[in-house]
């Protein structure tokens, strides 16, 4: 008999477990804190259990499912690229970063990505599957256990379309943020979304607490077609719709990413049409300048970055330009796929 994998159980599932084997429920609270407080691999490390039970679960179960293959660390030493195997052979890849006192992971939520945006490396890829909430939990945990860390922050921006993987995502975001297990808190865990419109309205009607984060990378409806061909079916009109639903329904602000590339997006008439879209909403824009993977497109000078930056001066708007991270082992955002071959 194939056995129960526990890791991305919920307390509940883990629950009827538990009493499915005749144990009294309590101990499932104790195992969920074990497996995601503590990260354990084997049941041998549950020393608050008697050994029968401890043999029990061995007869029953297993934890964890990534094993990590390859682990690359930048030169700054602030951030480690980690690549994974998952069980039938499929390999995923996450990020670890140090700034100041944060510790963050950027995890992944699919093989592969079938949206195919022209500035990112994993939509170069094919999409191959969904992970599992475990599969998308145990990248944090895997980390946590290999550099002996705690995280502080999450986000989901890493291989893959999260909210084309809707249910898993949220399952594993519950399972980080239980008070029993890794206990990040909600708003410390921020989800990005390539602009999937029935999502963001369900994530708002959900009234999910995470944080919501927009890859526009263009404010004209053609620009944003051309990088990111899911544009065609949910248009950027729309999106801005659905992102004026979610600020006015959740009160909180959402965040805009946007990628910058040379003679692609930089521009002022850029910058001016970005500041009319955003002006009326609660909103933060994170400009990112584009980390080059190949030599056709380049990140713009720093001049056109505060030439940019300058419209939105006088707007309700916060506005910052996110320092690239893990430039020289592509670890940067839109740089994530099996680079490790
Ligand atoms: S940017 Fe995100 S949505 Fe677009 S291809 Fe890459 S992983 Fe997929």
């Amino acid at each position: 008999m194939e056995k129960l994998n526990l890791t991305g159980m919920t307390l509940e599932e883990m629950e009827s477990l538990i009493e499915s084997i005749g144990q009294p429920r309590y101990r499932a609270a104790q195992l969920f804190n074990w497996i995601y407080k503590k990260g354990i691999l084997s049941f041998d490390q549950v020393t608050n259990f008697s050994k029968q039970l401890r043999q029990q679960l061995v007869d029953l179960a297993q934890i964890g499912l990534v094993t990590i293959e390859k682990q690359i660390v930048s030169s700054d030493n602030q951030t480690n690229k980690f690549l994974y195997k998952l069980a039938d052979g499929q390999c995923i890849e996450s990020v670890y970063m140090i700034d100041r006192k944060r510790r963050t992971v950027c995890l992944s939520t699919q093989v592969g990505c079938a949206l195919a945006c022209n500035f990112c490396a994993t939509g170069a890829m094919d999409f191959k599957r969904n992970l599992t909430a475990g599969e998308i939990i145990d990248q944090l945990l895997a980390i946590q256990r290999t550099l002996n860390v705690e995280v502080t922050n999450v986000v989901i921006m890493g291989m893959g379309e999260p909210f084309l993987n809707y249910d898993e995502v949220m399952k594993a975001c519950d399972l980080i943020s239980h008070d029993k297990g890794v206990a990040i808190g909600k708003r410390k865990i921020t989800i990005s979304t390539s602009g999937i419109i029935p999502a963001i309205k369900r994530f708002t009607d959900d009234g999910q607490r995470y944080k919501l984060a927009i890859s526009l990378n263009a404010a004209h409806e053609e620009k944003r077609s051309q990088m990111m061909p899911i544009n065609k079916k949910y248009p950027l009109n729309e999106l801005m719709n659905a992102a004026k639903y979610y600020t006015s329904k959740s009160r909180h602000r959402i965040t805009f990413e946007y990628v910058m590339i040379a003679g692609v997006n930089d521009g002022m008439e850029d910058a001016l049409k970005l500041a009319k879209l955003v002006k009326s909403l609660k909103c933060k824009i994170n400009l990112i300048p584009y980390n080059a993977i190949d030599n056709h497109q380049a990140p713009p000078s720093e001049e056109k970055i505060n030439a940019f930056i300058r419209p939105f001066l006088n707007l309700n708007v916060v506005i910052s330009v996110r320092k690239s991270k893990g430039v020289d082992i592509n670890a940067a955002c839109g740089q994530l796929y099996n680079s490790f071959n």
